[in-house]
């Protein structure tokens, strides 16, 4: 049974202490048994993932392989599949980097600059060409002196997940806002859709690496139930966290506030006092 939050693991151990004492030492290992249990459900995961791909690519291979070659339409079909597949592990192991990357990082250094703007002018030209067979209606409301400083590889990433997000979740002819504006000292963003929402039960799993709401439907998509993961680590690391608001049949909206002393301009007394 795996240890939950709720119980108690101890270790204990008997020693021998003088002529004829015992000495019973006993260690909390709950949080070492927790640790464990991740790393193998993350393994576990992961090979998971990676082996249905390869089940598949494996099968239409060994198709052509074997002595009646199929028609040129299955042929066609099988090219199709084969590339989709690859193209899922290639992005499974490109969010597995990522996310390795941002956990073995060391803290941020926070004296880049992050145009956010422009970051998000370029975000805003990749939805498009993601939107082309979902056609909703994007719109972007961006404060172009709204900068910030952090790690840009990684706000580019939280970024970018929230916005192809709603895109993928919500069905065809929907609409989606996304925003990035002050919110008294500190730098909102916000992606709000129309989609068919979240119900709480999910809503607070959904950072959990792996989860996906419809485990066939999110793999259709693309999606390998990492990137809000990424998300989360990645604000932790620059003093944020991600505010998710979702109501099943009336859409979703993801949010996070970066804090004044990340953006440029504001005056902080912690800023202030290193000069
Ligand atoms: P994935 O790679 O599967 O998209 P994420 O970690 O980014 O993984 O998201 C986890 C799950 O959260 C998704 O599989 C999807 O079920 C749900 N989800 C994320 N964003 C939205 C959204 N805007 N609307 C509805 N569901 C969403």
């Amino acid at each position: 049974m795996s240890p939950t939050s709720s119980s108690v693991m101890l270790e204990c151990k008997m020693m021998p202490y003088g002529k004829a004492q015992f000495l019973l030492i006993v260690r909390d290992i709950t949080q070492l048994k927790q640790l464990e249990q991740i790393r193998k459900d993350f393994v576990a995961n992961v090979s998971h993932e990676l082996r249905t791909p390869l089940t598949v690519l494996q099968g239409y291979l060994e198709v052509m392989d074997g002595e009646q070659q199929p028609p040129a339409a299955i042929w066609q079909k099988a090219h199709g599949v084969m590339l989709e597949q690859t193209r899922r592990m290639d992005s499974l192991v490109q969010q597995l980097l990522t996310l390795s990357r941002i956990e073995a990082a060391a803290r941020v250094q926070f004296d880049q600059e992050v145009d956010v703007p422009a970051m998000l002018q370029l975000i805003a030209t990749e939805a498009e060409t993601l939107n082309r067979d979902k056609q909703h209606k994007l719109h972007f409301s961006i404060d172009t002196t709204l900068k910030v400083t952090g790690a840009p590889d990684e706000l580019r990433s939280a970024f970018s997940n929230l916005v192809t997000n709603a895109i993928k979740y919500t069905p065809a002819g929907g609409e989606i806002e996304v925003s990035w504006q002050r919110d008294g000292q500190r730098a909102l963003f916000t992606v709000t859709d129309n989609g068919e929402g979240i119900a709480a039960h999910h809503v607070k799993r959904l950072t959990e690496r792996f989860y996906r709401v419809d485990q066939a439907r999110a793999r259709n998509t693309g999606g390998t139930g990492l990137g809000l993961s990424i998300v989360k680590h990645v604000l932790s690391r620059h003093n944020s966290q991600l505010l998710i608001f979702s109501e099943p049949g009336k859409g979703s909206s993801f949010s996070f506030a970066l804090p004044p002393e990340l953006v440029i301009g504001v005056q902080t007394p912690k800023k202030r006092a290193k000069f």
